[in-house]
Parts: C-alpha cells; structure tokens; sequence
C-alpha cells in the first residue's frame, strides 16, 4: 500500500509517494508562498492529485495523504492550532483537504514526522523507544516510546528544543528563557563562533575568516569544522556540551535506548556526537544501575519529514 507524505515548509513544498518499505517511488517539489495559505492549500491538492495520477496510471492506488507542516496540531491530527511559518490559527486543515481530495488523511508536526520516518526506517529501526534531536536553525524533537510517537493530551508535545537548560539564560523565540534552542541550534553555534573569534586565542582560522567575512555564517562554520579548525572545533564542542546536558535531563525521564542527531548541523557527524556522548555521561544521574542510550546519526536527512508523513499516514488508514 503506498501513501503520499507531504512536506510543508518555509520556502518549499515537497511531496512524495512512498511505498511500505520506506521507499520513495515518486516525488513533487514546488515552491511555498507562506503568505498565503489559500495558496498552500491549493499546492498540497495540486500536488497530491498528480501524484495519485501517476500512481494510477501505474495500476497502483495511494491508500492515504500525511501532511508534515511546523507548528501545534491537535491530538486528533487534524487542525493546526499555530504555524510558526504561515498565518494559520485554528486552521481545520485535514477537513479542507479530506473534502477536496476524497482521502485519508493526517497532519503532524514536522519534527515528529521526520522523527518517526527515522524510527521506522532510519537510525532508530531497531530500536522500540527513542528520542530525536533535529539541528537545525533551531531545535526540532520527536519522541517515540513503545513503538509509539509521543505526542501529548493536547497533540503539542515532544517541543524539545524549549526544554529549559539555563535559569534565566538567553530569551527564546517562545518568550521563555535559557531554552535548549538557544545553546544547542545552528543559529547558537554561529553565535558561539563569532564570540570565540572575537575572543581570539584558538580561534585563528575563525577569527581570520570572521575578519574577512565579517560574521561568520553557517557555511563557513560547516567549512572550518570539516577541517578540523581548532576554533570551530570547539564553539561545536560548546554547542554539544549543551546538547548532551539537555539529553541526559531528557533521559532520565524517558529511558530511551537511543538519541538520534539529525538537522543541518550533525553532518558533522562524530564530531558533533563525541561532545554530546561525553557531556551526557557526565550528566546523567544515577549511572552504572541501568543500561545508558546510544547515540547516532540521522539517516534519512532531507527525506525524512515526507517519509514520515506518508508512513504516519499509512497507519491511520489501516487502523480504522
Ligand atoms: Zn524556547
């Protein structure tokens, strides 16, 4: 049975058929107006009515349609509460789209489906309980346990990337302080960078760059990193300090058996887990009287939130 999963975000729409083994036999981009929701909605229809197209021309049927978006969606997956990226409040998206499209369908939070695509077809498949960290410009997460996406009473949990590590610590978009965003993201490590440059000391390529380019930018980060610069070695070893604290806060409620790193700033793979698994271990309580958690890689990288969304979408339909 395949399922399209549909990805929405800042600046582009992509979509895709995916069969039951995770595969993507087909896929969509198009470009995303986040001004206008009516042209949104307008695009996911377009997009999911070529697609089923194609599919039946093949002689195959599409069974669902999941619908990743960021932003609060409600416990029955089916309105997005606040989008952080398009003008949607209270916006009854699933009922819009079921109307128009005659399919099943569901919305989840984009990090929740890109941590379930990993979960199911990923780093995390072997696994039954899970946490993912997404790194990107901010801090995305999603928690499986039992075999189950976590996602709260009322549909808006798993927001780990404003789990609270600093007392009255650096203000974070939500309005609350000393959010894990603001040490753990890509944006904190550009920050981190910069102040090491100016700092001076290890950081002479850093400095030398940030001289030449002005500030320093995410590119010039991943550059210096990938050469092992002693500078930008270290602003990610600041970035991942604060990333395995918040991990072992996180596991010492969840008990889960792997952390999974995915977003824009774990392709600096070992280098970035290295510092995590280290501040982790020195964090975590009450250790030596259990198993202690994995820590890896995403797989699936750019895939993941449409994965997810079709997989997410595929259980709902055979569920009821
Ligand atoms: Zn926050």
């Amino acid at each position: 049975m395949r399922a399209i999963g549909i990805d929405i975000g800042g600046t582009k729409i992509a979509g895709a058929v995916v069969d039951e083994l995770g595969q993507i036999v087909a896929h969509d981009r198009r470009p995303t107006s986040a001004s206008e929701p009516q042209v949104i909605e307008d695009t996911v229809v377009a997009m999911v009515q070529h697609l089923s197209a194609g599919q039946a021309e093949l002689g195959e049927t599409v069974v669902a349609v999941g619908v990743a978006a960021a932003g609060f969606i409600d416990a029955s997956q089916s309105i997005v509460y606040y989008a952080p990226n398009i003008s949607w409040r209270n916006e009854p998206f699933r009922e819009k789209l079921q109307e128009r499209l005659g399919l099943h369908i569901v919305i989840e939070n984009d990090a929740n489906a890109a941590g379930w695509a990993e979960f199911r077809f990923g780093a995390g498949r072997l696994v039954s309980d899970m946490v993912m960290l997404t790194i990107g410009t901010g801090v995305g997460g999603a928690i499986v346990s039992r075999d189950t996406l976590f996602r709260g009473g009322f549909g808006a949990g798993a927001e780990l990337g404003h789990l609270r590590v600093v007392p009255n610590g650096l203000p974070c978009g939500c309005g609350a302080h000393g959010c894990i965003e603001q040490y753990g993201s890509g944006r904190a490590l550009l920050r981190i960078a910069n102040e090491l440059a100016d700092a001076g000391g290890i950081g002479q390529a850093l400095a030398s760059v940030r001289a030449r380019n002005g500030l320093l930018t995410g590119l010039d980060v991943s550059a210096l990193v990938e050469i092992d610069d002693p500078g930008a070695l270290a602003a990610l070893r600041t970035l991942g300090s604060s990333l395995g604290q918040a991990a072992a806060s996180l596991a010492a409620v969840l008990d889960p058996q792997l952390f999974v790193i995915g977003g824009g700033v774990a392709q600096a793979g070992d280098k970035l887990l290295e510092p995590i698994r280290l501040a982790f271990l020195e964090t975590l309580p009450a250790r030596g009287y259990h198993p202690e958690p994995e820590f890896a890689i995403a797989e699936l990288v750019n895939d993941a939130g449409v994965v997810g969304a079709a997989d997410l979408a595929r259980h709902y339909a055979e569920t009821i």
